[in-house]
């Protein structure tokens, strides 16, 4: 059995909510495991059923061997992070990381030793007298962290722990924190709707919509393969280009022609005439090539310094192209372009789901 296991794991809430529709999945010790998807799809919910803030409506939770699903919150061995910082005002940064270990009943020596251990390693030392209100953002995420990790629990809960900060500081922190858990190796659920922040932390996404669970796999398994249109399109930036059309042959030759023009594009995958599929290419496998089968008119040429993004509007709709940075094409400009054949991937077009 694996570290953290959920079993057809499910909450209604009172007022007939289904957040978390029955979700499956089986998470190893010391893994990073990041909740990612749009906002209400169930991210929270699921992590507050692991920490114990909810009780599941139906299925399991097991932790660490343990089944956990009607645990009290105390009894999980969790350190939880949340967006805000939810530090006590009142209380000095000591005390605020201290509190864990106080409520525990752990002796004073002890405690005080883990403390000055633990302030060290966040660089907090000097900060310990100090009152949360004389601290900035980053600083006070990273006593909520010290507060979390003091404890050494089994399993670190982490509620977008970055939403509040500005951008560098989030660069920062997200470091940090992805440091701080390679050190540790302590097992790690973290929810954001960032996709960028998943890909960068994560040993493993979960990739959640609507209360379900469309694909669990490592950052680059999820950009590479989406399981589905959703996670083609959620992950990555730009996300997937979409081509929606249907298969058809001439000369043993597969092409898929496009819905509402007479544009078509070769296929060398395994379908067949007739089937409606969409064709996912990723923004950085679209090549200018004079030789190539699709004309695409520049709509719109961003500068991002190390790289261009390039919009085109081509007989399958709008694309995105990700060109090098000297590629100053102007606009109304007409590029034929061509795909990289092992990036190319079809999907149903009624399913969504990858072929
Ligand atoms: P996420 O974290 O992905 O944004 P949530 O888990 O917070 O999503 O919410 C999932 C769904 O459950 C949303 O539709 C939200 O409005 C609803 N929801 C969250 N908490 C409650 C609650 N206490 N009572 C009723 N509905 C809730």
């Amino acid at each position: 059995m694996s570290f953290l296991t959920f079993s057809d794991l499910e909450m209604t809430y009172p007022d007939g909510t289904h957040a978390v529709k029955g979700i499956n999945a089986e998470i190893e010790k010391g893994e990073f495991i990041v909740l990612l998807g749009p906002s209400g799809c169930g991210k929270t919910t699921t992590l507050r059923m692991i920490a114990g803030l909810e009780i599941a409506t139906a299925g399991s939770i097991s932790m660490d061997t343990v089944d956990s699903t009607n645990l009290r919150p105390g009894d999980r061995d969790i350190g939880f992070v949340f967006q805000f910082y939810a530090l006590y005002p009142h209380m000095s940064v000591k005390e605020n990381i201290l509190f864990p270990l106080v409520s525990a009943g752990i002796p004073k020596d002890e405690a005080n030793k883990r403390l000055l251990e633990l302030a060290k390693r966040l660089g907090l030392t000097d900060m310990l007298k100090r009152k949360p209100t004389q601290l900035s953002g980053g600083d006070q995420q990273r006593v909520s962290l010290a507060r979390a990790m003091i404890r050494n629990p089994k399993f670190y809960l982490m509620d977008e722990p970055l939403g509040t900060l500005d951008a560098d500081r989030r660069q920062e922190m997200a470091e940090y924190i992805k440091q701080q858990q390679i050190e540790m190796a302590v097992t790690t659920i973290y929810v954001t709707h960032d996709q960028e922040e998943a890909m960068s932390l994560a040993d493993r996404i979960i990739v959640m919509k609507d209360g379900l669970i469309q694909q669990i796999g490592k950052p680059n398994d999820v950009y590479d393969n989406p399981a589905n249109l959703f996670v083609a399109n959620f992950v990555g930036s730009p996300g997937m280009n979409q081509l929606k059309g249907s298969v058809s042959e001439k000369d043993g030759q597969l092409f898929l022609k496009a819905e509402n023009s007479d544009c078509s594009v070769t296929l060398t995958e395994n379908v067949k005439p007739g089937d409606e599929v969409v064709l996912g290419i990723r923004s950085e496998f679209i090549h200018a090539d004079k030789n190539g089968d699709l004309e695409g008119t520049v709509t719109m040429n961003e500068y991002q310094g190390a790289y261009r993004i390039i919009h085109m509007e081509t007989g399958f709709g709008n694309i995105i192209m990700r060109a090098d940075a000297s590629a100053d094409y102007q606009l109304e400009e007409k590029i034929m372009l061509s795909f990289n054949p092992q990036h190319t991937r079809l999907f149903d077009t009624v399913s969504g789901e990858l072929i």
